[in-house]
C-alpha cells in the first residue's frame, strides 16, 4: 500500500492545491493532506479553519484524509507510514527551494521520496497569498477557490480593512 503526504500551509486551499490533490490521490492508495501547524508566516486562517475547508473541498475523494503536523515533515512521514511526499511546482521560482528541501529530506530519510507534479497551466499563477490579497481589496476570488472557501474568506474579512 502506497501512502503519500501532501504538506503545505493551505491558507486557504486554492483550486491549484485541489488539482494537485485530485491528481496525486489517483496515483496512491492513500493521500494525507498535512497542514503545517507552526508556520513562520502568520496565517489568516486557524489550523482548524484550514482543515475544515480542505475537508469540504476534498469530500468527494475517498482515499484522502487531513491531518496537522509541526516539526520535521520527515518525522511526520515516518510516523504516518508514508513513503512519498507530494509537492506542486508552479514555475522555476518554486524549483530551487523545492529541490533543496527534497534533497535534504532524502538525506534525513532515504526511504521517503519526493515527487513533483507540475501545475495545471490554468493555475500556474495561483497562490494562497494572491487569493488573500485580491480578497483583501474586495476582489472576486470565485475563479480561484471553491464556493465554500470564498464564503469563509468573506466571513474572515468582514470588518477588516485589508488583509
Ligand atoms: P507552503 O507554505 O509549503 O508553500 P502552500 O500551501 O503554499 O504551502 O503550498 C503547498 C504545496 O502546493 C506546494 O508544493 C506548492 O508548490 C503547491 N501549490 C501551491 N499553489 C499551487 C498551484 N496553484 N498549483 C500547483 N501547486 C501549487
Amino acid at each position: 500500500m502506497t501512502k503519500a503526504i501532501y504538506p503545505g500551509s493551505f491558507d486557504p486551499i486554492t483550486n491549484g492545491h485541489t488539482d494537485i490533490i485530485e491528481r496525486s490521490a489517483g496515483m496512491v492508495d492513500h493521500l494525507i493532506i498535512a497542514v503545517l501547524k507552526n508556520n513562520a508566516k502568520s496565517p489568516l486562517f486557524t489550523v482548524d479553519e484550514r482543515i475544515e475547508m480542505i475537508k469540504k473541498v476534498t469530500s468527494h475523494l475517498k482515499n484522502v484524509s487531513v491531518e496537522t503536523f509541526d516539526g520535521l515533515l520527515i518525522d511526520f512521514a515516518k510516523k504516518s507510514g508514508a513513503s512519498v511526499i507530494v509537492r506542486g511546482l508552479r514555475a522555476v521560482t518554486d524549483f530551487e527551494y523545492e529541490l533543496q528541501m527534497a534533497q535534504t529530506n532524502r538525506v534525513l530519510a532515504p526511504s521517503v521520496d519526493t515527487i513533483f507534479l507540475t501545475t495545471n497551466l490554468k493555475y500556474s499563477y495561483l497562490s494562497s497569498s494572491i487569493v488573500k490579497e485580491i480578497a483583501g481589496y474586495g476582489g472576486d476570488i470565485s475563479e480561484f477557490v471553491s464556493p465554500y472557501v470564498e464564503k469563509m474568506m468573506k466571513e474572515k474579512l468582514k470588518g477588516r480593512d485589508t488583509v
